[in-house]
């Protein structure tokens, strides 16, 4: 895996496209502007980078386009703050700071053969989209996917076309779900971890890849428990807040655990073995 040279230092890089993604949601696709750099640029489903925009500061997000399509990197935002915002108010052209890639990945080889099962809420869906598109571009390597995914209203629903057209293709099963009915919804009513439990995928040689809002973890781990997961079959990632990236400033840890170096990724055998803070 190539990274920039200097952890510390952002690379210079330029916004290609902005889509709106949903009200709140935005994605950046960018590429750096040195052509070595983007040449050698590589990383790994699951790994992270700090975005910053100058003058405001920086902040972590998932690089959510797969290392298979190499056209431009992309970054989905929800706006939340002083960073998201700022970063809303870019457009095509404009220019951004990149330092990464940072973390851990999904441990998409231990997957292979295997069915896999996605489990997401709101923006949580952004890194899960990284390691789908991966499987696609590897399609002979996994078993049966599915996809449950929910979010506030239908307009929360984020890459909701293309993972309709993903389902049409007969790549993926998907169930999509809102909170409360609303009269431009004709689909599945309900929360995330009830409809996995009606779903129940068979545990057997499945793996179940997960992220989302606090609440929406503890009940989806619980759910997945009750359909007979194994601890090591249920792989997790935290978008606990962190700073330097590389593992030297201490501010993202849980006990000895950095999420920045040892993480974010991290399967439900692993979380349990870290101090009850979390
Ligand atoms: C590994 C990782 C991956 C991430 N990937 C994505 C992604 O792909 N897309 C995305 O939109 N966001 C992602 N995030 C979250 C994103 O980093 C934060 O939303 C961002 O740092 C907020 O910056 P801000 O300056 O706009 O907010 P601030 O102005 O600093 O804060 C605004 C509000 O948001 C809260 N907040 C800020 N950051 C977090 C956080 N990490 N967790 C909980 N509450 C927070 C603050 O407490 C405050 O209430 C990720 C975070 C991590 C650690």
């Amino acid at each position: 895996m190539s990274s920039l040279p200097n952890p510390y230092l952002p690379s210079l890089a330029r916004i290609l496209e902005v889509v709106v993604e949903t009200p709140d949601i935005k994605s950046f696709r960018v590429e750096l502007c040195d052509e070595a750099a983007r040449e050698s640029f590589t990383f790994e489903p699951g790994q992270v980078a700090q975005l910053s925009v100058f003058g405001t500061g920086e902040a972590t997000f998932v690089i959510n386009s797969p290392p298979t399509r190499r056209e431009y990197l992309q970054f989905s935002v929800m706006r939340v703050g002083e960073v998201t915002g700022r970063l809303h108010m870019l457009q095509a052209g404009d220019k951004l700071g990149l330092r990464g890639p940072l973390g851990n990945h999904f441990p998409y080889q231990d997957m292979r053969g295997k069915d896999v099962v996605f489990v997401a809420g709101g923006i949580g869906m952004a890194p899960l989209r990284t390691l789908l598109l991966f499987m696609l571009d590897n399609r002979g390597d996994y078993g049966r996917i599915r996809v449950v995914y929910g979010a506030r209203g239908p307009a929360n629903l984020c890459y909701r076309q293309e993972m309709e057209a993903m389902r049409d293709a007969g790549q993926i099963e998907l169930i999509l779900t809102v909170d409360q009915k609303s009269p431009d919804w004709a689909g599945q009513v309900g929360l995330v971890p009830n409809l996995l439990m009606e779903l129940a995928p068979p545990a057997d040689n499945c793996v179940a890849v997960t992220c989302g809002p606090p609440i929406m973890i503890r009940y989806t781990l619980a759910a997945l428990e009750k359909l007979g997961f194994a601890d090591e079959n249920v792989v997790t990632t935290l978008e606990r807040r962190m700073k330097c990236g590389v593992g030297l400033c201490g501010r993202c840890n849980v006990g000895g655990t950095l999420i920045c170096v040892d993480g974010p990724v991290f399967t439900r055998a692993q979380l349990k073995a870290l101090p009850d803070e979390f």
